[in-house]
Order: C-alpha cells, then sequence, then structure tokens
C-alpha cells in the first residue's frame, strides 16, 4: 500500500492500516511549507462551531484518537485537562448553555471558573470534555512511527495495471496494490487531484512569549483566538481565514488581527513579543465541509483522503480509522463524503 502525504490524513491512514495487518509506505515532497499539519500547535475540539454543536461524529472522532493516543504509548498532552470556551456575548453564552444541557458528556457551562482569572470571561465559559491542545505534526510523528516514510522528487508519475499501481520517481519506482493520496493543498495543484471538488483557505498562526504572571501551563482555550500552550514559555495563537490572498507569506495584517483576537481572550497578551508566524492552507469541500474520501474514478486502484478542514485532528483519526474498511467496502464510505470532481457537479 503506498500513501502520498505525511500530514494528519496520510499518517492516521498509515497507522491504521498498518494495524490492520497491510505493508504501507508513505511518501512525501517534504515541502513544510505546504503541510498544514506543520503549523504548530492545535486543538481537538468536539464542539468547535460558534454555537458550540457538535461536529459531526464527534464520540466516534474522540474515540478513534484516544485509541491512537494510548496505541502509540503518547498519551494525548493536555488530555486530562479540558478546553475552555469563553462565550463572546450573550447569544452565544446562551448557545452554549444550550448545547452542553444537550450533550452533558460533551461539555457543561460554567458562569466562572475561579483558576481561569486571567481570561476575559464576561458572559461565562463552556468547558468541553475531552477537549485537548497538541502539536499536529509531533501527533501525525508518533501515527508514523515504525512506518517507512521517504522524500520523494515532486515530479512522480502514477501507472494502474492488472492489480497493481506503480509510482515512479527520479529516485525509483514503488509499487502497491493501491495509492492512497493524502496531499493536502498538494491536491489542488496536482495534475490527478486538481479536478476535485476542493477548495484552499489560507491560515496564520503566532506564537507569542507568555508573560510571566500567567500559570506555568495554559488549558486550552477558544475565543475569538484559540491558544494552546506550547509548553516552553511561549502561546501558540491561531488563526486567520482568508479565503483570497496573493502570497502564502504571514501578513502584518494577519499577526495584528491574531494579537488583537488573542487579547481579547488574555487581556495580558496585549503586547506580548511575536516569535514566531506560519502560514498553511486548509482544505475544504465546498458544501458539506466534510472530508472526502474514496476512489478517484469508479473502480480505480488510486484513492484520495482529503478536505479535513479546520477539523484535521477528529477527522484524520476518524477516516484514518475507516480506511481499512472503506477499501474492502467502498459503499461503507458516507454518501456525502465520496470524490466528487468539479467537472461533475453539474
Ligand atoms: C492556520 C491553521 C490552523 C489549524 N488549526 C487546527 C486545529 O487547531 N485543530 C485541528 O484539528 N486542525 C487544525 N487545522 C487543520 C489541520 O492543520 C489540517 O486539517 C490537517 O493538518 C490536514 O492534514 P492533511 O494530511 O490532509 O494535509 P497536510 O498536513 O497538508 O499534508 C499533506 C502532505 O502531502 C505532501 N504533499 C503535498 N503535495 C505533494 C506532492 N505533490 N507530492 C508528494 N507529497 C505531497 C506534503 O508534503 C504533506 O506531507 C489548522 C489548519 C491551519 C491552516
Amino acid at each position: 500500500m503506498i500513501i502520498v502525504g505525511a500530514g494528519l490524513a496520510g499518517a492516521a491512514s498509515a497507522y491504521h492500516l498498518r494495524a490492520a495487518g497491510r505493508d504501507v509506505c508513505v511518501l512525501h515532497d517534504n515541502d513544510l511549507r505546504r503541510s498544514a499539519s506543520q503549523i504548530g500547535g492545535g486543538l481537538v475540539n468536539p464542539m468547535m462551531a460558534r454555537k458550540g454543536r457538535p461536529a459531526w461524529m464527534a464520540a466516534e472522532s474522540l474515540a478513534a484518537l484516544e485509541s491512537m493516543g494510548i496505541n502509540t504509548n503518547q498519551p494525548l498532552p493536555g488530555r486530562d485537562a479540558p478546553l475552555y470556551r469563553p462565550a463572546g456575548d450573550i447569544t452565544q453564552a446562551d448557545s452554549f448553555r444550550e448545547q452542553a444541557a444537550a450533550h452533558p458528556e460533551l461539555g457543561r457551562f460554567r458562569e466562572t471558573v475561579d483558576s481561569l482569572d486571567f481570561v476575559h470571561a464576561p458572559f461565562g465559559i463552556l468547558e468541553v470534555r475531552r477537549g485537548a491542545a497538541l502539536d499536529l505534526q509531533e501527533t501525525a510523528s508518533a501515527w508514523l512511527h515504525g512506518i517507512g516514510v521517504h522524500a520523494i522528487d515532486p515530479a512522480w508519475k502514477v501507472e494502474e495495471s492488472g492489480d497493481a499501481v506503480s509510482l515512479s520517481t527520479s529516485g525509483g519506482t514503488f509499487r502497491g496494490k493501491r495509492l492512497l493520496l493524502c496531499m493536502g493543498a498538494g491536491m489542488l495543484a496536482h495534475p490527478l487531484t486538481r479536478t476535485l471538488n476542493l477548495h484552499g483557505i489560507k491560515g496564520q498562526i503566532i506564537r507569542l512569549e507568555k508573560p510571566t504572571a500567567l500559570p506555568d501551563h495554559l488549558p486550552p482555550l477558544s475565543g475569538k483566538a484559540y491558544l494552546v500552550d506550547a509548553g516552553d514559555g511561549s502561546v501558540w495563537v491561531g488563526s486567520t481565514f482568508e479565503r483570497n490572498w496573493e502570497s502564502m507569506d504571514p501578513t502584518d495584517a494577519g499577526r495584528d488581527a491574531l494579537l488583537h483576537r488573542a487579547a481579547s481572550v488574555i487581556p495580558m497578551l496585549k503586547n506580548a513579543r511575536v516569535l514566531e508566524q506560519r502560514t498553511a492552507q486548509r482544505v475544504t469541500v465546498p458544501g458539506t465541509r466534510l472530508p472526502m474520501v474514496g476512489p478517484l474514478h469508479p473502480d480505480s486502484k488510486i484513492w484520495v483522503m482529503t478536505g479535513l478542514g479546520s477539523k484535521g485532528m477528529l477527522y484524520s483519526a476518524l477516516f484514518g480509522s475507516r480506511i481499512p474498511v472503506f477499501f474492502n467496502n467502498p459503499e461503507a464510505i458516507p454518501a456525502f463524503c465520496r470524490v466528487v470532481h468539479r467537472s461533475a457537479e453539474s
């Protein structure tokens, strides 16, 4: 089995295919700037939307994610600390209250949390149980532990013949029964996948020096910005959503917006020093905003798994855990997650 892409999608698929007894080899073009999984700190947040409604298949995604953390002997950092969402206004507080009442296994609403006196939360806080903060790339690397991962020249070619697929690069040829493409934003430009109904959204994230007056370890927070303690005296602040952009470089406007939003969650971050900035593209499926998985064309041995959007952690685990089942039975793929080409939309 050949997988192209060593981000969350490729890593989670490789993890589960190997657990199902398949020989797996992961190839990637080593272009760190293109990989969304290199963005830094991120959240696992099953109650992410503005209203705090549970993500689609939230419980199943969390179960898949947690089983992977335990099996790789890498318990999820922050796993025992809940994630907190300070409400931005009365309307959002009402929605949070409603969702927490409807889904007590996922969250509870609290008017105040004493240990969070440094957080600006005049409207109350949604405590998201089983939310977590982690480094996306460290997680992908942990899932790839013990699996052959090779950097390849980006100019590779694929041939399907009989019951095998061959992928040729300047460094040699890889053969497998199936090829799974998990190339994130690389899908948008690659000749094999550029007709897929996918859309890229640029996002910027910054890392701030943490003021010494803040606790040694901040819990994961999600307000107008999300905040993830990097564990080294700094804090990740994400993220911008840009539908149009001229360059993938970080911008001053993005940095200033993130600083402003970080200070709206923790006022002490107002003048914090910016240590680092990164950008990447989230790939989403317009209309569903759910992942896309399946054969590139009916009966093809070339498959795709992409469109994780902003829920890379939850959906890489969920869809990675289902990939061995989908390979045996493509009918098991939910209809709204199947492959759609733009040219075939009409
Ligand atoms: C700013 C920002 C903040 C985010 N925050 C969060 C968060 O808090 N929580 C969360 O769950 N998700 C978050 N996400 C989303 C998450 O990062 C993505 O959903 C996830 O990382 C996508 O993983 P992927 O494996 O599909 O793609 P990628 O991580 O982009 O991996 C693609 C892989 O394919 C390889 N590749 C690409 N093209 C080629 C090619 N032509 N040939 C060979 N290899 C190729 C790349 O080198 C890479 O290894 C965020 C995204 C952004 C941009």
